[in-house]
């Protein structure tokens, strides 16, 4: 009988969006969802409240809900681990080697996500490669590269199974981003319906790559899914989905709120945002399991103008 699964850092804007998936396709009771002190889960089904850095008090969940896999997405993202450096550092690396160790002993799956902040200077920013240079200018890219290295390890060395991608931007609706450099891209659709105008922090023509939820949960759910023979990595695979720009986000949403007017105040982000690829080549996630994005930049404003129109007024009323 397969056990169940842990999601750490399942109140995040993945990890709130992916433990309703899960329990969809495993069942509510097998699904346990893993909050921090600071953002405790909320809902139905199976909730712990705990701190990753705590290796005895994860480990003694895991024994108790009889977990097997797991979902590890407690980090300090782009934006505020340029503030919070060395705790970016602390909480990103011990809480993945927390993980990978205690996967190690509960012979635990594991999927851990990667980002397109590996990337930084000397590499090609269009179509970038699965494999090319990682030279990361932020703090969260460098425990990203690590975290790489680091699954690649417990693999090599331990048998530890554990997947990885490398996500771009996230779009969705259900929980605001934790602070990364692609947040103006969710930023400007709570603007655009509360008060038609938005303040972008990026310059116009900035250019990323970007991922709708439902495509982000795919992939996780895919690689974890596959046959592990399929498995041909174990650092991270490189996604691809749209790229666009912030002025092409502005455009498509005022097709829909016409009167919107976006003003463009690059701050430090920006700096961060010209780093980091236009859009990736995904050849190998394609090949080795399956990935194939399904949404684009039209489809998905729609859909989040929808989403978040119901979702606002549904909390105001
Ligand atoms: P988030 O900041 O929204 O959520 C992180 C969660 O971790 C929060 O709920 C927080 O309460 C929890 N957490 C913080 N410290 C903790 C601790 N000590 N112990 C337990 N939990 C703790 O992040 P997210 O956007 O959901 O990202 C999830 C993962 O995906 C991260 O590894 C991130 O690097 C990666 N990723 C996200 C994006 C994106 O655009 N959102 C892009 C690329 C990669």
């Amino acid at each position: 009988m397969p056990g169940k699964t842990l999601v750490i850092g399942a109140t995040g804007q993945i990890g709130s969006e992916l433990v309703p998936q899960l329990r969809i396709l495993k069942g509510q009771e097998n699904v346990v969802q893993m909050g921090h002190s600071s953002r405790p889960p909320t809902g139905p089904g199976p909730s712990v409240t705990a701190d990753v850095m705590d290796i005895e008090g994860v480990s003694q969940i895991i024994k108790e809900h009889d977990i097997t896999e797991v979902y590890h997405l407690a980090a300090l993202l782009s934006a505020v681990g340029e503030h919070e450096p060395q705790m970016a550092w602390e909480l990103n690396m011990k809480g993945l080697v927390n993980v990978l160790e205690l996967a190690r002993s509960h012979r635990l799956k594991v999927f851990w996500p990667s980002s397109i902040a590996v990337f930084g200077t000397g590499y090609p920013r269009d179509s970038t490669p699965q494999e090319t240079v990682l030279l990361p200018t932020t703090m969260y890219g460098v425990t990203k590269v690590s975290g790489e290295l680091l699954c690649s390890y417990y693999h090599r060395r331990y048998h530890v199974d554990v997947r990885s991608v490398r996500y771009p931007g996230i779009i969705s609706s259900e929980t605001p981003p934790g602070g990364g450099t692609t947040d103006y891209a969710v930023a400007i659709f709570y603007e655009a319906i509360r008060r038609k105008r938005y303040e972008c922090f990026v310059r116009a023509d900035t250019v990323l790559p970007m991922m709708y939820m439902p495509d982000c949960l795919n992939a996780a759910v895919s690689i974890m899914k596959a046959d592990i023979e399929r498995i041909g990595r174990r650092d991270a695979y490189n996604l691809n989905s749209m790229s666009f720009s912030a002025a092409d986000l502005a455009q498509e949403i005022t097709k829909h709120i016409p009167d919107m007017e976006v003003r463009y105040t690059p701050d430090f982000r920006q700096g961060i945002a010209d780093t980091w690829p236009r859009s990736l080549d995904d050849s190998e996630a394609r090949k080795d399991w399956g990935w194939s994005p399904e949404w684009g930049l039209e489809r998905m404003t729609s859909d989040m103008l929808e989403k978040l129109r119901k979702r606002l007024s549904a909390e105001s009323s």
